[in-house]
């Protein structure tokens, strides 16, 4: 019986996995393996938060494939090395594996399609981890898109993606298993134990949780999104976005389960509508990223190469410990430090703080946020932070420049998020929460807050670095 390499990547999940299923179809026996490399994605190897999620679900999907009488094999090295030395060691006649967006991987997969196949080894690549091939969405002028709305209307127009796969219910494993590297000699969880301590309490990085959490936010939650997604002290999303990043879940999964949610409903539902929306920002980032490769170290505009960014490490440092003076923006830091994870809202208004109050490039900001969130992605990271930064395709305006007191004010009105985030602040009443920095002395007293002592003073006078900001880009326009 033939043995083919089923290659794992960012699709660690056993349902709806068509390079194993399709394997298993063809009457194959299979090695099913991941390969660790932190040297072919240059600066873009996987970053400390996203490492510690990476155990967790390769030890979960070790597990699932235990319970079938097999295994993973972990290998450490470059694809390039790896791969084809695992294809001789299991004696594999083929290679399957579901294909990839970033720039670097489209380059290892045509490597490795021309050696192996030059050896005979047949190589397979399925569609990757989102819902419609990027290279075949095109405007009527035969361009790609760079503007979210009517790609999004294109892709509902398309043929919906395919309903998803039943996990199989016995694998046959060959017979003999090339040797496995320990998932603990890879080291990925953090040194700093209570940095993991809080991400381990926030999160189960399983296949099973990932459809625990699609399930209660189809239940609970998706009529009320609309007006939910935008509160961070409430659970008002599906928090499903590490889990579609490792392709624990599909997007094919999230998109069947919302479309059947809504069919069994029988009648239309804004919440389901705007959530797949949400879906379609994902796979915008990704029709971005493989028509402008560069997206996630050059600005999408042009002119934007000319801003005149100004680098600071104290203020940048401020920033990446929550340490501003400016509570909202301070609690989304510290949230994503403690979790791995910062709500949607306060992604944009930490980032509109970085990039337009302090003139910090936004390249350092993706850069922090790829080390420390659990989901970061390259193409909805990148695309993410040009949108932020005003410089992307379909991005804010740059002079829409996010107030964040008003934000906070508007957004966490009762102060749950920022209490829960900056406890230091908590005995603050509602009226001066956001902005403690004009508090009466009376007040800031009372609750125990002295400014530039116990809770940062403002690191910026933001009327004065707006202005700084609309005169710098005034600049390139
Ligand atoms: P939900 O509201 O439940 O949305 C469902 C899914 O849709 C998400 O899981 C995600 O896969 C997708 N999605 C939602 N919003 C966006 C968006 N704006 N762009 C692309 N996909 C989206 N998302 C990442 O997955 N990885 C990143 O590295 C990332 N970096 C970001 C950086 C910045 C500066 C900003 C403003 C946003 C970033 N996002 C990123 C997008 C978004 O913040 C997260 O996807 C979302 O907060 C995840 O929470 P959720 O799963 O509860 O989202």
């Amino acid at each position: 019986m033939p043995t083919t390499l089923i290659w794992y990547r960012q699709d660690l999940r056993l349902c709806d996995h068509r390079p194993l299923t399709r394997a298993l179809e063809a009457g194959h026996e299979v090695v099913c393996c991941y390969v660790y490399d932190q040297h072919t994605p240059g600066r873009h190897r996987i970053g400390g938060a996203s490492r510690w999620w990476l155990h967790h679900a390769l030890v979960d999907l070790d597990a699932q494939l235990r319970q079938r009488g097999g295994r993973l094999i972990l290998r450490a090295g470059r694809y390039a090395d790896v791969l084809p030395t695992l294809v001789k060691e299991s004696d594999a006649s083929a290679l399957y594996f579901s294909r990839h967006y970033e720039p670097f991987m489209a380059d290892v997969e045509t490597q490795l399609h021309a050696d192996l196949t030059a050896d005979g080894i047949t190589v397979r690549r399925f569609a990757g981890n989102i819902l419609f091939d990027p290279n075949q969405l095109r405007t009527k002028g035969g361009t790609p898109f760079k503007v979210f709305t009517p790609f999004w209307r294109n892709c509902l127009a398309q043929t919906p993606p395919s309903p998803p796969l039943a996990a199989p219910e016995t694998i046959r494993f060959a017979s003999s298993q090339p040797t496995s590297d320990s998932v603990d000699d890879w080291a990925l969880l953090p040194t700093q134990p209570n940095w993991a301590g809080e991400m381990q309490a926030t999160w189960t990085p399983t296949e099973e949780a990932a459809h625990q959490s699609l399930e209660q936010f189809l239940e609970n939650d998706v009529e009320r999104y609309n007006d939910a997604r935008n509160l961070p002290s409430k659970k008002g999303t599906s928090r499903l976005s590490p889990y579609l990043h490792y392709g624990q879940i599909s997007p094919a999964q999230v998109w069947h389960a919302t479309t059947t949610h809504v069919a069994h409903r029988r009648g239309p539902s804004k919440g389901a509508d705007t959530y797949l929306s949400e879906i379609g920002w994902r796979e915008f980032s990704y029709h971005l990223l493989t028509q402008f490769p560069e997206l996630p170290t050059k600005p999408f505009r042009e002119n934007f190469e000319r801003f005149p960014w100004k680098k600071n490490a104290k203020r940048l440092r401020a920033w990446q410990t929550g340490q501003t003076g400016f509570p909202i923006v301070d609690a989304g830091m510290r949230e994503l430090w403690a979790t791995g994870w910062m709500h949607n809202r306060v992604r944009m208004i930490v980032g509109s703080f970085l990039v337009k109050d302090l003139l910090i490039p936004w390249q350092q900001g993706a850069a922090w946020f790829w080390d420390t969130l659990v989901d970061a992605d390259l193409a909805a990271n990148s695309a993410s932070w040009q949108w932020v930064a005003g410089c992307g395709a379909d991005a804010a305006p740059y002079f829409r420049i996010f107030n964040p007191i008003l934000q906070g004010e508007k957004f966490d009105k009762d102060g749950d998020y920022v209490r829960r985030w900056v406890p230091e602040l908590a005995d603050l009443p509602n009226k001066w929460l956001h902005n403690p920095a004009e508090a009466p002395a009376n007040v800031l007293a009372s609750a125990n807050v002295t400014l530039g002592k116990t809770y940062p003073k403002p690191l910026i006078d933001r009327k004065a670095a707006r202005q700084i900001a609309l005169d710098a880009f005034a600049q390139i326009k």
